[in-house]
């Protein structure tokens, strides 16, 4: 059985070329993440060529996931690049403020003096210095450190519990869906959604521009957490971004956080990542620690579709041995794996024709010894309501759209396979055979499942289960 859950590396200085990126695929890179935060647009159109002609020749699919900056709220510049707070030090927010000093320095986000009040806990730089407001006055906002540290340029800020009203997409977030959608990413993550609404203006911008990727929101905000049930309904798929979402809601909260978004994706039927600081050491060791195996494999015995690495392969030494050691970790992982989301599928409401073949092929996969599945498919949906249950299965996504095979490139326990075919029934299922027998993923005797939708090449038209013995059909 293939490793199951796959494995997000975001893409930077430390994995830009192209015998770094050949390494990392072969090592287990299922999807390659572009943070749009940083770099230009002829940046990311060069490491996305680079990464399709790569995985091309390798004979692999790797999805992208492009990744908006978002309105994330940061300090402005420093004259000297970096100041000391300490403790008890007074230190202001200054929206008027050009280059900064010991005493104040900008904002990028000029509405923070309005979103803000005395009391109130100000979160710099990931949660490592804590500012307490003491006034606003105009457009300065006044606070004393409570928790000191070396503050540089470009930092970012949150607010311990939220409640910063900065909309989802800014200025820069719109000409980056523009240009995600010329550059034909897979996947486009939704920085800082408060609500289903912010993620389906994403969505309406990406189908105006006129691309084809799934939606797949960021949750890391304090007030996503209340909205969540609304946010994975207008999204494709998620992704429990701890880094800020900890600053927020205090990284304790987080773990049971964890836990609670990937069991409500699966349940609606969406894929979800679980990312940030994983293999965090890795960043400058070659091997993880303890703590960060288990937290991969908490992860995989969670129920996520993927994990992710950050800077681990973006700017760190060891990019390839983290993938190594993601995909090692995984495997094993999932050799434990229970099937804690069976029952629940169970129970779920089946509305529509595809769920009900999607569902008879996991109630047979309980009963019979089935080696692969091979869901012949346009949109990849039935290979996504087979993998939200805990199949022990292989699932092979088989499909002439390279959109589709990329974009399954997430999901738990989904293989895409290039799949060619012809336009009859007994024909194509005859060659989905061939095929499987020539990848090596079944061999004569051996019993699978195939689903189809007849007649062929309908999208989301899968209306049938098929029990073939390879070798023995007809
Ligand atoms: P980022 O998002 O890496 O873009 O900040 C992930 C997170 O906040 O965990
Ligand atoms: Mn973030």
């Amino acid at each position: 059985m293939p490793r199951r859950t796959k494995i997000v590396a975001t893409i930077g200085p430390a994995s830009s070329s192209p015998e770094v990126l050949e390494r990392m695929i072969l090592a287990g890179m299922d999807v390659a993440r572009l943070n749009f935060s940083h770099g230009t647009e002829q940046d990311h159109q060069n490491r996305i060529e680079m990464i399709r002609s790569i995985a091309k020749k390798l004979g692999r699919t790797v999805g992208i996931l492009g990744d908006l900056q978002g309105p994330k709220i940061r300090v402005g510049k420093f004259r000297d690049s970096r100041i000391v707070l300490k403790a008890g030090d007074r230190f202001i927010l200054d929206a008027d403020c050009a280059l900064g000093d010991q005493e104040r320095v900008g904002l990028d986000y000029k509405e923070l003096p309005r979103d803000v009040s005395s009391g109130d806990a100000l979160l710099l730089d990931d949660g490592k210095i804590e500012l307490r407001v003491d006034h606003v006055t105009g457009n300065q906002v006044h606070t004393t450190v409570i928790q000191g540290g070396p503050l540089s340029n470009n930092k970012g800020i949150n607010r311990r519990g939220g409640g910063l009203t900065a909309p989802a997409l800014t200025e820069k977030d719109m000409e980056d869906i523009k240009l995600a959608a010329r550059l034909r990413v897979d996947y486009l993550a939704v920085s800082f959604p408060r609500s289903g609404a912010d993620v389906q203006w994403a969505r309406d911008l990406m189908v105006k521009a006129g691309g084809h990727a799934q939606i797949q929101s960021k949750i890391e905000r304090a007030e996503a957490i209340d909205a969540l049930e609304d946010i994975i309904a207008a999204s494709d798929s998620i992704m429990v971004a701890r880094g800020d979402l900890a600053v927020e809601v205090g990284d304790a909260a987080v773990p049971a956080m964890q836990k609670r978004m990937i069991r409500l994706a699966r349940e609606m039927n969406k894929t979800v990542i679980t990312a940030t600081q994983m293999m965090e050491s890795m960043i400058s060791s070659p091997v993880p620690t303890r703590a960060e195996v288990s937290d991969v494999a908490n992860a995989v015995l969670d129920g996520s579709d993927a994990v992710m690495l950050s800077a681990e392969s973006a700017a760190g030494q060891f990019p390839v041995e983290a993938i190594a050691a993601m995909a090692r970790v995984c495997t094993e992982a999932e050799k434990q794996d229970t099937q804690t989301f069976v029952e629940r599928q169970d129970l779920d409401r089946i509305e529509r024709v595809e769920k009900a073949v999607a569902r008879a092929v996991i109630h047979t996969t309980r009963h019979l010894e089935v080696k692969a599945i091979a869901a012949l498919t346009q949109s990849g949906t039935t290979a996504l309501l087979m993998s939200r249950a805990d199949v022990n299965v292989p699932i092979y996504a088989m499909t002439p759209v390279e959109e589709t095979q990329r974009k399954v490139t997430l999901f738990r326990g989904v293989y895409p396979v290039d799949f060619q075919h012809g336009m009859e029934p007994a024909e194509v299922m005859a060659q989905a055979e061939a095929q499987l027998l020539q990848l090596g993923a079944v061999k004569k005797g051996d019993l699978i499942l195939l689903t189809i939708g007849e007649p062929i090449g309908k999208p989301g038209g899968t209306n049938t289960m098929k029990i073939i013995r390879i070798g023995e059909r007809n």
